[in-house]
């Protein structure tokens, strides 16, 4: 899919400064350009990556900031590889950045000290043209959600809290894009954070006949009016995150709300009456799962005919309390397991009641499970997968390239494994233009 977040920086920077944008996840990245200065967003599982891709750039004597998630909950550790770190959203900081840049005085770190008016911002989308992205817009009505999961990494970079695009700003967005793009995916953390502002703009959407789908949680199927106007207004389906079926579980990660009003097994009857598809995603790691939770979650899932679902181990990201709390308990089993050499993607990087390998090896039994054949013929034939022949198509094509990829990424080395030499530290910032023409 598009790369929103480069579109985004691409919309914030000044029109005199010339924007290249390289994805790393489909192209390959010509790192002997000429380039003054090199951005990169950076996330706890691309950190190994990005710092590769920072040596590269940094081996040339070219400046790099780095921003993003990962930065903002690590700067310490970004700074190392950086020559500039973006705390917090970049909306009210970019400016400052390239004008210190130019004028040579760029700082090894930029803070955003609190969240910034995003009401008008808009992405410059010139910048992904050429590359062979899913006819998928992504979009951006909403950033944060208010909730306080203890494992999330919205709510601790957020602070729990949610700030909106203006309605206007948005639509006319949609309306840019929405020609060449059969889909729109709100990209927002929670749609449902504030009700009384999310019904106003799903209601201003209905008149532009979109098809869109986005992230939310439980909350919503609490709330008819709010199923209905998602609805009329193109909603296809939206992923919730239900995490477990235990309520001890529930209550460790501070998400009992999952388990109020009926609980999940309510909400999908709510979703399936509403006609809206259901993305479900389960995590494994509290201290309560046992070796039939994994099993309990496929069969619920498949009982229920849920469109897509995903069964992941709980990750310990950095700064989220969840990572405080296993460090304090000294069940972390790597210190900075997304720079450990010999971390492997899918594994438990903390101890915890089941055996960490068991839990890997669990889920991807239970992803597998969940896409088998018996499992897709057994989901596809119900009111809200096959509503028309479209939605079937869509559903087989979905289900069955999942199915391909439930053990693609298992064991997965983080970062490039064709990578040469040591990550460069900083030791003496570059802060120079080019002498590149
Ligand atoms: S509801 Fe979702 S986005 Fe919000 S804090 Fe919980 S996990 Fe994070």
């Amino acid at each position: 899919m598009e790369s929103l977040p480069a579109a985004h920086l691409a919309g914030l920077t000044p029109k005199h400064i010339d924007v290249k944008f390289y994805d790393d996840r489909m192209e390959e990245i010509p790192f002997d350009e000429v380039t003054d200065l090199v951005a990169i967003s950076i996330e706890t599982y691309t950190a190994k990556r990005a710092y590769q891709i920072a040596t590269e750039y940094r081996r040339r004597n070219i400046p790099v900031v780095m921003g993003g998630f990962h930065a903002t909950l690590v700067p310490d550790e970004v700074a190392e590889y950086a020559e500039t770190v973006v705390v917090g959203e970049a909306e009210s900081i970019w400016k400052d950045v390239i004008n210190d840049f130019e004028s040579g005085q760029l700082k090894r770190v930029y803070r955003s000290e609190k969240r910034p008016d995003i009401s008008k911002v808009i992405p410059d989308r010139s910048i992904l043209s050429g590359k062979r992205y899913l006819p998928i817009g992504l979009v951006e009505a909403a950033r944060g959600c208010t909730f306080k999961c203890d494992f999330c990494v919205i709510q601790t970079y957020f602070d729990s809290t949610q700030n909106r695009k203006e309605i206007q700003t948005i639509l006319d967005e949609i309306r840019s894009i929405s020609d060449k793009r059969k889909l729109i995916f709100f990209v927002d953390d929670n749609i449902v954070s504030h009700p009384k502002q999310a019904k106003e703009f799903y209601r201003a959407l209905i008149p532009l006949k979109i098809r869109w789908v986005s992230q939310a949680a439980i909350t919503m199927t609490h709330d008819d009016e709010m199923l209905q106007i998602l609805k009329e207004s193109g909603c296809q389906g939206v992923l919730i995150g239900f995490e477990s079926l235990n309520h001890e579980n529930l209550l460790k990660m501070n998400k009992s709300f999952n388990g109020t009003k009926g609980g999940i097994e309510a909400a999908v009857k709510k979703m399936n009456a509403y006609g809206i598809r259901l993305y479900a995603t389960f995590i494994f790691g509290y201290e309560n799962d046992t070796i039939d939770s994994f099993r309990e979650a496929v069969e619920f899932c498949i009982k229920h005919k849920i469109f897509m679902a995903a069964f992941n181990h709980l990750t310990p990201f950095p700064g989220t309390p969840l990572y405080k709390r296993l460090e304090e308990e000294g069940k972390l089993l790597y210190r900075k397991w997304w720079l450990a050499d010999e971390y492997r993607y899918g594994q438990v990087p903390f101890r915890t009641v089941l055996d960490p390998e068991l839990i890997r090896t669990e889920c991807v039994k239970a992803r597998k499970s969940f896409y088998s054949f018996t499992s897709i013929w057994r989901r596809m034939f119900s009111k809200t997968n096959s509503s028309s022949f479209f939605m079937l198509h869509a559903f087989l094509f979905i289900n069955l390239l999942l199915r391909k990829e439930a053990s693609l990424r298992d064991l997965y080395p983080l970062g490039d494994l064709s990578f040469q030499g040591e990550l460069l530290k900083v030791k003496e910032p570059i802060n120079a233009l080019s002498k590149n023409p």
